[in-house]
């Protein structure tokens, strides 16, 4: 094994093509055996229903290398779990778990040279998806699917230390009530694309999306969950359309058994938010990304921790699950994949 010569602190996030990725198959009612391939590339009907009517899930994790050189996983049960009930809701045959985290192991290994090594800050990006094969035309569910997994090296978030970001109120939705916020499909980004790029042109990082039926309650932004803190106490927005971000997930757990924090999971008034004193969005590519300031249109909201670096009871979550993810802080049970 020789591991690849990459700049790992320059490579950011981006695609790269590996050596290997998985393909499994669906049809007549069954998932084939699945096997490693050489070709990124994917050839369907020029009907299928992906192209058609956007039937596809994914999922997005990470690959880690520990200071004794093995390679493991965070948390892949809770993402084999998050797309087999995706899948359901666009009308996909799920991908049954244990053939999902065997995907995963298969694909992981067959590109070890490419998992960057410890202490580089980088890691192996994992991206599982499923679409639709079969030919449509009426509009309906296909009868194909094909599962893949592809892997690509990703740098570390942020090289010069973590940097607060500022978030953008959006004048638009990503999610309907009722519709499929809480689910991780393609469709909820093409729908996100255009309030993004409005976003940047207007000069900030993310878009903070409100509910969508009465805009008084925070959501998230387009890719990650969002958490504020009050007073030691961490403060989770909850409805049906956020997305269930295992980051954030993981970040309660920590809260509450690591740090002794004490944890307030519930529908959080936009109002309510500019008497908080630290904020932050939670998700498996920056983990923790703390934010500075708030723009709603003529108002902003400047958080305490300002704009200089993260706020204390930030600092120490991003600390702690760093660490678990990187082995060098006792992870809880079942929440560590070794790998190879
Ligand atoms: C993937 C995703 C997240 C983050 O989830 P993680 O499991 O923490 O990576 C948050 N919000 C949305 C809309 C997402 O698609």
């Amino acid at each position: 094994m020789a591991k690849k010569d990459l700049k790992w602190d320059s490579i950011g996030f981006n695609y790269h093509q590996t050596d290997k990725r998985y393909v499994s198959n669906y049809k007549d009612g069954a998932w084939d055996e699945g096997r490693l391939v050489d070709d990124p590339n994917v050839t369907i009907n020029e009907s299928a229903g992906i192209l058609q009517y956007c039937q596809q899930v994914f999922e997005g994790m990470k690959a880690y290398t520990w200071e004794n050189g093995e390679v493991v996983c965070f948390r892949p049960d809770l993402n084999a779990e998050r797309i087999y009930n995706s899948a359901q809701r666009i009308e996909m045959p799920p991908v049954p778990k244990e053939k999902f985290l065997d995907a995963i192991d298969q694909v992981v290994k067959g590109n070890l040279d490419w998992v960057p090594p410890y202490g580089s800050g980088a890691s192996l990006y994992i991206r599982p998806y499923e679409f639709a094969t079969g030919v449509v035309i009426g509009v309906k569910p296909a009868d194909t699917y094909q599962f893949r997994v592809f892997t690509t090296p990703v740098g570390p978030y942020y090289k010069g230390g973590v940097t607060p970001i500022v978030l953008q109120v959006s004048d638009y939705d990503r999610a309907a009530p009722h519709g499929t916020g809480a689910v991780k499909a393609g469709l909820n980004y093409a729908m996100s694309l255009h309030a993004s790029v409005l976003c940047h042109q207007a000069g900030y990082n993310e878009n903070l999306y409100l509910d969508p039926g009465t805009r008084t309650f925070v959501e998230e932004t387009g890719g990650s969950n969002v958490i504020f803190v009050k007073d030691k106490t961490v403060i989770v927005p909850k409805s049906d359309s956020i997305l269930p971000s295992i980051t954030r997930r993981s970040i309660v757990y920590i809260a509450e058994h690591y740090l002794k924090l004490k944890v307030e999971e519930r529908p959080v008034k936009f109002e309510e938010v500019k008497g908080f004193d630290e904020a932050g969005c939670c998700g498996t590519a920056a983990v923790i990304s703390p934010v500075g300031k708030i723009v709603d249109h003529d108002e902003e909201i400047n958080f305490p921790s300002g704009m200089d670096h993260a706020g204390p009871v930030i600092t120490e979550l991003y600390n702690t699950i760093t660490g678990i993810q990187n082995g060098r802080i006792e992870a809880p049970e079942g929440w560590i994949r070794h790998i190879a």
